[in-house]
């Protein structure tokens, strides 16, 4: 992946000469005005650590695994958030993991963990390096060092029960890497967030991701059956017998979502399905976006079955972000783009797909037909790459998301448009504000928002301090902090009225039971 900016640097994109026009006459900007640095003028804070920890961490994994090169460090020295970008771009000595360590099984893990210990190194797990909330930023949380331990190396399907549709699979496999390995089988996960490409199995379970067919398939935490970590205490498998049970807590959900900060996620258990036999898309127009997502409302309630259901707001839809070679066209037919789809055996898919054809229709949808959903789904992975060309010809430009229940959607839509707004207009700045449903559940729904404005001086403290009153926006007008997300240390300052002090305490006895020094990931979820 490109050390600064999002995905494949051979799918780097340019502005069309629309979109161009559109950021700079509108937010008086231009490319001159945006810092820069050269990969080889990037400098990094040196390694803190001594010869003899380098050589207790080689000692475990073998020379081969460690390394505090700068090409490896410089990788892993952050996530991909607009804040991790913009910090590339600092020619301002950056901060950087000290070390990179790759073990290859669960003791290896366990043994780096006690000298980590023993020395006190603070541990980043890194999976993929997708991290949009600081989950990956260096923090030694007051000790000597920080090492990058990454999982890349628990890479293989280490078993598949075609009686139980279950499957172990390391947490270092990337999503296409997983999905290849079950499809030779016949075989499909169905997690597909728009960071698949390269966001990782542990990463998916370490954050509580949603993929985008989370309406059929259910978000990565419905899929998982069992978890193998390792935590500085020990090795732990929960989720024992595959079905549900009543013994106790299910621990399982300590573990996803607990973001590196109590264990070493090294393999997950999940269910899986049949490769598809079919795949059916339709798009369709909504008059507004409070029909739409009434419409969709009813869809989930009904629970008709399709596997993905998304509703874009007017802005989004009028920027036609589907694509990016399409981004800035404008919308050919005004009002609100869904896409529906619909997955599985053939006779199922039509059944379905009639009864929530029925439900769109007297909600207010008019169909596009297949067309427009076909196209979202070859390019559903490709608009982040429009967010670096929109950073270096001077937009401030980021995603965020919440969910509430559906009666408290489009106040909390308001709320957030409104804080954006207000956030830029404080530095005379206009700002566009898209809105799409993406995700949704019979009480309620996710709202995810991509913001664009200009940059005007620090765009680290100017993206700051508008993050700062979103979130607060999204606590005043009772959003969840994070939809999927997760915490990381962006979010974490709002922990406490997110789950409150005694929710706060019992998450932090936890770190203490597994992790008394304290050397997991610290700076993340616990405020
Ligand atoms: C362009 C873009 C699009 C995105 N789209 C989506 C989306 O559609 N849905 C969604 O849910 N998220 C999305 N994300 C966010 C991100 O991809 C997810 O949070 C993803 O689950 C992170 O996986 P990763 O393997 O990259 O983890 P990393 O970024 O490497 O790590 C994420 C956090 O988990 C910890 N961690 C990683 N692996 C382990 C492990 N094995 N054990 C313990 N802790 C671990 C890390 O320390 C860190 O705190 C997107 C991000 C980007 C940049």
């Amino acid at each position: 992946m490109a050390w600064d900016a999002w995905g494949d640097p051979a799918k780097a994109t340019e502005l069309s000469p629309t979109l161009l026009a559109l950021v700079q006459d509108l937010f008086k900007v231009s490319a001159d005005d945006v810092p820069s640095v050269a990969r080889d003028e990037v400098r990094l804070t040196p390694s803190a650590l001594t010869a003899d920890d380098l050589a207790a961490l080689e000692a475990v994994v073998g020379t081969e695994h460690v390394t505090t090169a700068d090409d490896q460090r410089l990788p892993r020295a952050g996530g991909k958030s607009t804040l991790d970008l913009l910090r590339r771009r600092s020619s301002a000595e950056q901060h950087a993991p000290d070390v990179v360590v790759a073990p290859g099984s669960d003791d290896e893990v366990l043994r780096l963990l006690n000298i980590c210990t023993e020395r006190r190194l603070a541990v980043v797990p890194f999976g993929g390096g997708t991290s949009v909330v600081g989950g990956l930023d260096p923090l030694a949380g007051g000790l000597r060092g920080v090492v990058s331990l990454d999982l890349a190396r628990f890479d293989t399907l280490e078993a598949l029960d075609e009686t139980d549709l279950m499957a172990t699979l390391g947490a270092g496999l990337s999503g296409p890497r997983a999905e290849q390995l079950l499809a030779a089988r016949g075989y499909e996960l169905g997690h597909y967030p728009q960071s698949f490409r390269y966001a990782t199995i542990g990463g998916f379970a370490a954050t509580r991701s949603s993929g985008q067919d989370s309406a059929g398939y259910g978000r990565f935490d419905d899929m998982v059956r069992g978890l193998r970590v390792v935590t500085p205490r020990g090795v732990l498998t929960v989720g024992r017998a595959g079905a549900k049970n009543a013994a106790g807590p299910d621990l399982r959900q300590l573990f996803l979502g607990s973001e590196g900060v109590f264990s070493i996620i090294t393999a997950v258990t999940v269910r899986v399905h049949r490769l598809p036999e079919t795949k059916v898309y339709e798009a369709w127009r909504f008059p507004d976006f409070a029909t739409g997502a009434a419409a969709l409302r009813a869809v989930a309630q009904a629970g008709t079955g399709p596997t993905v259901l998304r509703l874009s707001d007017e802005t989004e839809t009028s920027l036609n972000l589907a694509t990016v070679e399409d981004a800035g066209a404008g919308a050919e037919s005004g009002g609100c783009l869904a896409i529906t789809a619909f997955e599985g055996p053939a006779e199922l898919v039509e059944v379905r797909h009639a009864a929530t054809r029925r439900l769109l229709e007297r909600h207010g949808g008019t169909s596009l037909g297949p067309e427009k959903g076909e196209q979202w789904a070859e390019h559903r992975f490709d608009g982040p790459y429009l967010r670096d060309p929109l950073l270096a010809n001077g937009a401030l430009v980021e995603t965020l998301e919440t969910a509430t229940r559906w009666s408290n959607l489009l106040g909390l839509k308001q709320a957030v448009t409104d804080a954006v707004t207000a956030g830029f207009a404080a530095v005379d700045s206009p700002a566009l504000v898209l809105c799409h449903i993406s995700h949704v559940y019979d009480t309620g729904a996710s709202l995810y928002f991509t913001i664009a404005g200009g940059q005007r001086g620090d765009a680290i403290e100017q993206w700051s301090a508008i993050k700062r009153s979103v979130n607060d926006a999204l606590m005043a007008h009772d959003g969840a902090i994070t939809h999927h997300h997760a915490v990381g240390a962006d979010h974490r300052d709002w922990m406490t009225d997110e789950i409150g002090a005694i929710g706060v305490d019992v998450l932090r006895a936890v770190k203490t039971a597994l992790d008394p020094a304290g050397i997991l990931n610290p700076g993340k979820l616990l405020p």
